[in-house]
This record gives C-alpha cells, sequence and structure tokens, in this order.
C-alpha cells in the first residue's frame, strides 16, 4: 500500500494508564492547531452546522480512498460491510455519532491527521488570520476557508473517533476536549466496540449545541449535503 507521505511532529507526553489498565497515550497538539482549537472553541461564528458537512465530506473521502486502493487491493475490502456513512443522534444525552466503513486510520495517521495542519484550507485560515488585524474577522475567516475536522469543536465539548485501518490489526481511540492542548489515543479493546472496517467520530456536544443532536435537525442538514456525496447516508436515532 502506498499513502501520501505526510509531515510528522508531535510530542508524546507521557504514558499512563486508563481504569481498565490499557495504555492511554497523551500528545501535545501542534502549535497550529492549538491556536486553531483555542480561536475554534472562542469564535462567536454562528454557523456552527458546517460541522456535520465537514464531517461528512471526511467520511466520504475516507471511503472514496477505500473504494479508490481496492481496485489494486481487494484484501482491503475482505470485511463484507457496505460502503456507506451512518449518523446516529442520542438528543436526550446530546450526543452525535457519524460512521463510516471507509479507509480508517492507524495510530500514526490519527498523529500526523488529527494532532497536525496537514490542509490546506486550514494552512490558508490560518495565513489569512495572521494578515488580519482586525479580531472581528476570525469568525468570518471560519466559514470562508472551513476548518475541516476541527470544525467539530464548534458544538462540541468532548469528541472520540475511533477508527480501524485495513494496515492495522488494531482499533484506535483519539480523544480530545476542547479547551484542551493535548489529547489522547489508546487501543480499543471492548470486543463490543469493535469496527470492521473505518472511522466512528462521536461529538458529546455542548450544553448550548445539543439540539443538533435532534433527529429532525440533522436529517435536514443530511439532505442538504448528501447531494454531493456519492454513498449513502443513513441516520437513526437512539430509542428514548
Ligand atoms: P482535509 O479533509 O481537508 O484533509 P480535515 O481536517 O477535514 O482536513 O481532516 C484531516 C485528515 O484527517 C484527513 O485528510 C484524513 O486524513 C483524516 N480523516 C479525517 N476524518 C477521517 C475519516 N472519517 N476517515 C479517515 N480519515 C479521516
Ligand atoms: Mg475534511
Amino acid at each position: 500500500l502506498s499513502f501520501s507521505p505526510m509531515s510528522c511532529r508531535y510530542e508524546s507526553t507521557a504514558a499512563a494508564s486508563d481504569s481498565t489498565g490499557a495504555t492511554v497515550e497523551k500528545y501535545e497538539y501542534q502549535a497550529e492547531v492549538s491556536r486553531l482549537m483555542d480561536l475554534i472553541v472562542n469564535s462567536l461564528y454562528s454557523n456552527k452546522e458546517v460541522f456535520l458537512r465537514e464531517l461528512i465530506s471526511n467520511a466520504s473521502d475516507a471511503l472514496d480512498k477505500l473504494r479508490f486502493l481496492s481496485v489494486t487491493n481487494q484484501d482491503l475490502i475482505k470485511e463484507a460491510v457496505d460502503l456507506d456513512i451512518r449518523i446516529q443522534t442520542d438528543k436526550d444525552n446530546g450526543i452525535i455519532t457519524i460512521t463510516d466503513t471507509g479507509i480508517g486510520m492507524t495510530r500514526q495517521e490519527l498523529v500526523d491527521c488529527l494532532g497536525t495542519i496537514a490542509q490546506s484550507g486550514t494552512a490558508k485560515f490560518l495565513k489569512a488570520l495572521k494578515d488580519s488585524k482586525d479580531a472581528g474577522a476570525d469568525s468570518n475567516l471560519i466559514g470562508q476557508f472551513g476548518v475541516g475536522f476541527y470544525s467539530a469543536f464548534l458544538v462540541s465539548d468532548k469528541v472520540a473517533v475511533a477508527t480501524k485501518s485495513p494496515k492495522s490489526d488494531k482499533q484506535y481511540v483519539w480523544e480530545g476536549e476542547a479547551n484542551a492542548s493535548t489529547y489522547t489515543i489508546r487501543e480499543e479493546t471492548d470486543p463490543e466496540k469493535m469496527l470492521p472496517r473505518g472511522t466512528s467520530i462521536t461529538l458529546y456536544l455542548k450544553r448550548d449545541d445539543k439540539g443538533f443532536a435532534h433527529p429532525e435537525r440533522v436529517q435536514k442538514l443530511v439532505k442538504n449535503y448528501s447531494q454531493f456525496v456519492s454513498f449513502p447516508i443513513y441516520t437513526w436515532q437512539e430509542k428514548g
């Protein structure tokens, strides 16, 4: 398998143990990411709903990548699961989960992709921010450039990313919180939480944003975006 090389700039600060005995590794965000997270968390950006578009677009990219690579490597799709996107809402607890059966991420890819800034759009955003002296422009810039994965923190106190790459036997969980300069990665050991393949992103919504977990609201947003996505998107809700 060949994937494009990525710059890997990270620091593992400490290894701790969680209650189940599995190793939880703590990482420092790249400085630019910390800055970006600060801005996102503290911005008065009003068009917060873009988070869903960004996460659906990442899910779709991951499915595209899997489909493309599986043309030359059938092993990648040996798990008999469809290529699709599932969005689960739990309105009582204010939780949204977006699951895809795409290419997933290895532990190293989690660090490379969700701890540093690789994407050009976000890099441009930071550049524009640097150039703009007017602090009030911050929130407009978020909309103008898009902030990708980190837009999850527009609406979330905490984000968990469970992911399984066909390149690894193991599943990993990345966890980050708004207003934190570090994130953690641990191996998933609970057999009930194993994904056949792909990525499942759980958003623990901020108190004022729990309304996004209402199924009608999600369905309406999905309807707007799904026309640009070539994989089925299913939505369902937790029984109340
Ligand atoms: P971009 O999509 O522009 O690259 P993002 O911030 O949206 O930037 O995502 C950063 C990276 O994280 C992606 O390029 C991809 O490598 C990885 N990623 C994000 N979501 C997923 C996902 N659902 N499945 C696999 N990889 C993902
Ligand atoms: Mg993206």
